[in-house]
């Protein structure tokens, strides 16, 4: 193996030990709200995950579990509820949510100050335009591990392999905004392996178990792989590590990689929400 391996628990604990040491110097512990409607088991864990975290970051944890044939307007009203509450600095609704609820419409409802997750179309735009906002923790943690290994990230190649609005799209603007040259490819690329093969930096997110093999990178690239596939052999990447970590200059693990850093992001976003709310300056190495 050549790759270097991005430790993403490591560089998790770390931001996790910074946001908690910025609350400790807040007059009040930052709050963060978590909805969750329905059961689903994977949704569960990581809103455990999320309440853990917090709680461990000095925080406020607000849990609110709602039934999964709650009625659309009930989740609006708690919503609106959470909105006004001084208390809480960031809302998050997990995702998905049932059938029958308009997740566009619920997101929506969330004041974009707190939307924490960043999925507001508000703070999408922001991001496009280069304005203060929230960045999706996803690919946040990404560009936090990209950063890492490259300090200077201008005039880079940069691929993105998915549009989704929550992974692919804002990581293409955050790479932008570091001036990267950015491809993104999507479901209908015709031939998303000429495109990587030409990237110094490889983002994955497309769920897809080892779609991405080793021949496919360029020797060196940095490999960023987002993908969480549940298979027999236990949770993998959207990257063949295997082959990948034989070409790649550095590459993150699954699991173990951007996972963590989702979370961390959660939590320093929730910060960073505090902060603008008590008119405080925001940390500039978080
Ligand atoms: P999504 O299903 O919303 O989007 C997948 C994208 O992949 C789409 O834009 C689609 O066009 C593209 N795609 C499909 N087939 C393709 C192909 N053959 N070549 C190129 N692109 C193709 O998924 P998402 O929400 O963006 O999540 C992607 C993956 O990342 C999933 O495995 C998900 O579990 C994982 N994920 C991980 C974290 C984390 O914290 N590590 C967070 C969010 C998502």
């Amino acid at each position: 193996m050549s790759a270097r391996i991005i430790d993403g628990k490591a560089h998790a604990a770390a931001l996790r030990a910074r946001v908690a040491e910025g609350v400790r110097g807040l007059a009040r512990a930052p709050g963060l709200a978590v909805v969750l409607v329905g059961e689903d088991p994977a949704s569960s864990v990581y809103v455990r995950s999320k309440g853990r975290a917090t709680r461990e970051a000095g925080m406020r944890g607000f849990e609110h579990r709602l039934p999964a044939d709650v009625a659309q307007a009930d989740l609006l009203a708690l919503v609106a509820r959470l909105n006004a509450d001084p208390a809480v600095d960031g809302i998050l609704v997990q995702l998905p949510l049932p059938a029958h609820i308009d997740a566009a419409q619920v997101i929506t409802a969330i004041d974009p100050d707190k939307d924490v997750d960043g999925f507001h179309p508000v703070n999408a735009g922001r991001l496009a335009t280069g304005l203060p906002g929230f960045v999706p923790c996803t690919p946040l943690g990404c560009l936090l591990l990209l950063r890492d290994v490259h300090p200077h990230l201008a005039g880079l190649e940069a691929v993105v392999v998915g549009r989704s609005n929550i992974v692919g799209k804002p990581m293409a603007q955050l790479l932008l905004t570091e001036s990267c040259t950015v491809t993104v490819t999507h479901s209908r690329t015709r031939d998303t392996f000429a495109h990587v093969r030409q990237a110094d930096i490889v983002v994955a997110a497309v769920g897809m178990a080892g779609l991405i093999r080793g021949e496919w990178i360029k020797p060196g690239a940095t490999v960023i792989d987002v993908g969480i596939n549940r298979t027999d052999a236990g949770l993998v990447g959207d990257v063949d590590f295997a082959s990948a970590s034989e070409v790649a200059g550095a590459i993150t693990p699954v699991p173990g990689g951007v996972g963590p850093m989702t979370i961390a992001c959660l939590i320093r976003n929730t910060y960073v929400s505090a902060c603008r709310r008590e008119g405080l300056d925001v940390p500039k190495d978080l």
